[in-house]
């Protein structure tokens, strides 16, 4: 360790989905990686559903080992206020979503990353001089200080790096975003399908969902998003004691060996933070922002958002610009493949001013099966609603219905 410490391409902060594979990627490409994590160990506590789509796995490339998936699943069912059901058939997994923090980060580690575990990022300094040379990052954890030319955050909803780095005087680079609280408890002996059940219901879970993710051997994970944080163990305790849950047995999921069985975090819903680049900074995942604005999900744009940084870092150390211009490309790539956030937005945000029995009016102007809905199915829904219900029609409606739309395959999977 010289003066500056430990040295190194590119510095990783946060061993989630997106920390792992941007050191996993990073190392693909040939560049000294070091991945951090606050934590002891990765992937605990679990703060996800733990599902992801067929075709995000696709996309990713992935080929998940079989210990690290609970159980395949058929789709999603929604399901509305007054019990119409809705399905939305697309293949994917539920995932024992630490197994598979791991098995990413031993990917990292095997293609030449170094890992170290109880690292916590406190502060970054420019290295002096110009062109932008890289960042001496310092923290809690032996191998601090570490100086690198690119720093990957990856840290989730904290999103230290937006803290850390001020470009403008004493401004962060991005403010603080909203979020949800998300909360579950696993049961056992749980019915299912094998479809996720995702229930809009107001009544419990305001401006959000709540679900059912069946896992292996009758588990399964029974939760809710809402942004009324103060109520959500109260509202998801209320769903479980008026619903066939009740009379389900509540234990302990497998990582977790005392305490609460409740477990959850938070989920930014503010959509892509205003920088997610900046002179050898790339933001990924949660730490962007980069959610889907319908249902929550950010365990594949995490995932993609680092392949997206690595690449982006690979070539901007061969080419030595660490400049934020280099940068930027980040930041096109990204906007160019993801999802159409603000129209999604849009959508959900109809459909939240919808009341209970509107929504259930639209749900029913739907046909059984959501996911084959091309352009004669969306005709079709508007007709049916225009018959139904005409005032609807005209009642922001339709944005609401795209934003199902929007979140298919063809646009990026569940
Ligand atoms: C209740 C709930 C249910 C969800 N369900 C789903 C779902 O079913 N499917 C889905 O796709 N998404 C789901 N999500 C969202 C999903 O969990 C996140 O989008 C995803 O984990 C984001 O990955 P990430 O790598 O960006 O961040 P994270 O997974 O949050 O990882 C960030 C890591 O950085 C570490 N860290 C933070 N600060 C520092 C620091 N200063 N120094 C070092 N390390 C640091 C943290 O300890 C953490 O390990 C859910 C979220 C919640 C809360």
């Amino acid at each position: 360790m010289g003066e500056a410490g430990t040295v190194c391409d590119v510095l990783v902060v946060g061993a989630g989905p997106g920390g792992g594979n941007a050191a996993l990627q990073c190392s693909r490409q040939g560049l000294s990686t070091i991945l951090i994590e606050d934590h002891p160990e990765i992937g605990t506590p679990v703060h996800c559903g733990e599902c992801i789509s067929e075709i995000a796995c696709q996309n990713l490339n992935l080929d998940l080992p079989d210990e690290v998936i609970s159980k395949r699943v058929r789709g999603i069912r929604v399901i509305f206020p007054d019990g119409t059901e809705k399905c939305l058939t697309e293949e994917g997994y539920v995932l024992e979503k630490h197994l598979f923090e791991r098995w990413i980060a031993e990917e990292a580690v095997a293609a030449g990353a170094s890992l170290h575990l109880r690292h916590k990022l406190l502060s970054m300094e420019r290295v002096e001089g110009d062109p932008f040379g890289g960042w001496i990052c310092d923290g809690k954890g032996d191998q601090f200080p570490i100086r690198a030319k690119i720093v990957i955050d990856a840290s989730g909803v904290a999103a230290v790096c937006s803290r850390l780095v001020k470009p403008d005087c004493d401004a962060p680079l991005n403010a603080k975003g909203k979020v949800v609280a998300g909360m579950q408890y696993e049961l056992l002996e749980v019915p299912t399908d094998d479809y996720l059940d995702f229930y809009i219901w107001p009544k419990y879970a305001e401006k959000g969902y709540l679900w059912m993710i069946p896992k292996c051997e009758g588990r399964a994970n029974v939760g809710l998003v809402t942004e009324d944080k103060p109520r959500t163990k109260k509202a998801l305790d209320e769903f479980i004691a008026d619903t066939h849950f009740s009379d389900l047995e509540q234990s302990l999921p497998p990582w977790k060996e005392k305490g609460s069985p409740a477990f959850g975090g938070t989920i930014p819903i503010s959509g892509p933070f205003d920088r997610t680049h900046h002179d050898g900074l790339m933001l990924v995942g949660d730490a962007a922002g980069f959610t889907s604005p319908l249902f929550e999900g950010g365990s594949h744009l995490a995932l993609k958002s680092a392949v997206f940084a690595a690449q982006t870092a690979a070539k901007a150390i061969s080419e030595g610009d660490l400049s934020s211009e280099r940068l930027s490309e980040y930041t096109r790539l990204w906007k160019a493949e993801f999802p159409p956030y603000d129209k999604i937005l849009r959508g959900k945000t109809a459909l939240f001013e919808l009341s209970d029995d509107e929504m259930s009016v639209m749900a029913t102007c739907f046909p059984d099966e959501m996911s084959d809905m091309g352009a004669t199915g969306k005709a079709m829904v508007g007709f049916r609603l225009l018959l139904r219900r005409p005032g609807l029609y005209f009642k922001r409606i339709v944005p609401a219905m795209l934003a199902f739309g929007y979140s298919r395959a063809k646009y990026y999977g569940w």
